[in-house]
């Protein structure tokens, strides 16, 4: 029996976000269908909203979530009513030349519920990447449910699903941060912030925050920063590489997503360092004008981050041990605790910069 749920879904372009009724099916072959017991509010659900990802609107939003798995559909074999998961956003398929490569994390084919959940009339719902989870509960392809462990409270568990490891993962999976090594991250949002939580992790001794909002370089701080540079005072390529023997840093994140602050990335990395894009750029935005020469002779890597180049059957257990032996601080994103309908009040905060996370829970 399809069930009839209450869940956040926006409309048309720009409009703001309506509590609906939405009619979830029950799991087909492959599915799974999940009881959400909290979800963070990304950046990218706004991106929806506002018509920013593509227009198949109406948009179930939410995508960073954890809860219980209520049902399976047939053929389902490592996963059961009652587990609890994190909702990811990459089912690996296992076939594809990314996965035929041993390379999963580049998985080129990822797995959604085949069912569409609809309005009451029928419409049927474009999911937030292809998850959809502001909502009691959710249809997903069963790969999309990472089993962690259930002591970690499901508003921080949750946060995994993207934007932390989005983060996380640029600096330790794609920048290939480690020991010793000096980083700067560009942007000291949720993902930056991120960022430097997995650097101070894995072992970074140099960690260089920049912004222009003094109330995020403190977030940062809190993070494992151990230097902040206010873009709107100090010159962060000149400041960067003063802090680390006027060399620059190993690994620069650019968080941001804008040509100049892609340009200051580029020149404040060591000879040899590695740049990783991980802010999103609007799709009218240009590689910055840099002299060709200097590519070839600073030579190193910029590369650009996915989801932080995770896999979430190896990630999402880690990380969730990792904060439950107090080792990585999830909790300190979670700013606020929303209900369902505050929402678009929820992007306002956000777009303003007040907030790092605000969880739905459930
Ligand atoms: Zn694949
Ligand atoms: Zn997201």
């Amino acid at each position: 029996m399809a069930q009839h749920v209450r869940g956040v879904v926006a409309r048309s372009k720009g409009a703001p976000v309506t509590v609906e009724t939405i009619v979830v099916p029950d799991p087909g072959p492959g599915e799974a269908v999940v009881k959400i017991q909290a979800c963070g509010v990304c950046h990218t659900d706004l991106s929806y909203r506002e018509g920013g990802i593509n227009d198949e609107f109406p948009f179930l939003l939410g995508h960073e979530a954890a809860g219980i798995v209520e049902s399976i559909g047939d053929g389902v074999v490592d996963l059961e009513p009652g587990d609890y998961v994190v909702l990811n956003w990459r089912a690996v398929c296992g076939v594809c030349r990314a996965c035929k490569k041993g390379k999963p994390q580049y998985c080129f084919d990822t797995h959604n519920a085949k069912q569409s959940m609809t309005l009451e009339d029928g419409t049927a719902l474009s999911p937030a990447l292809g998850i959809g989870a502001f909502v009691e509960k959710t249809l997903v392809a069963a790969g999309q449910c990472t089993k962690v462990n259930p002591e970690a409270p499901a508003k921080v568990a949750g946060l995994l699903g993207c934007g932390v490891m989005a983060g996380l993962g640029a600096a330790v999976n794609t920048g290939g941060i480690g020991r010793g090594d000096s980083i700067a991250v560009i942007g000291c949002g949720g993902v930056g912030d991120a960022a430097i939580a997995g650097a101070a992790l894995a072992g970074a001794t140099t960690i260089i925050a920049v912004d222009t909002d003094p109330r995020k370089l403190e977030w940062a701080r809190g993070f494992g920063a151990t230097h902040t540079i206010n873009a709107k005072e100090e010159d962060p390529v000149e400041t960067i590489r003063s802090y680390t023997d006027g060399n620059g840093a190993d690994v620069v994140i650019e968080a941001v997503g804008r040509p100049e602050t892609y340009k200051q990335a580029f020149y404040a990395r060591d000879l040899a360092g590695t740049v990783v894009l991980v802010g999103v750029p609007f799709p009218d935005m240009m590689v910055p004008e840099i002299p060709l020469i200097d590519f070839f002779g600073r030579g190193g890597a910029l590369k650009s981050a996915w989801y932080g180049d995770c896999l979430p059957s190896r990630d999402f257990p880690m990380y969730v041990d990792l904060y439950l032996q107090g080792k990585f601080p999830l909790d300190k994103f979670v700013t606020e605790e929303i209900a369902l309908d505050g929402v678009d009040q929820a992007f306002e905060k956000m777009h303003k910069g007040e907030v790092l996370r605000s969880v739905v829970i459930f």
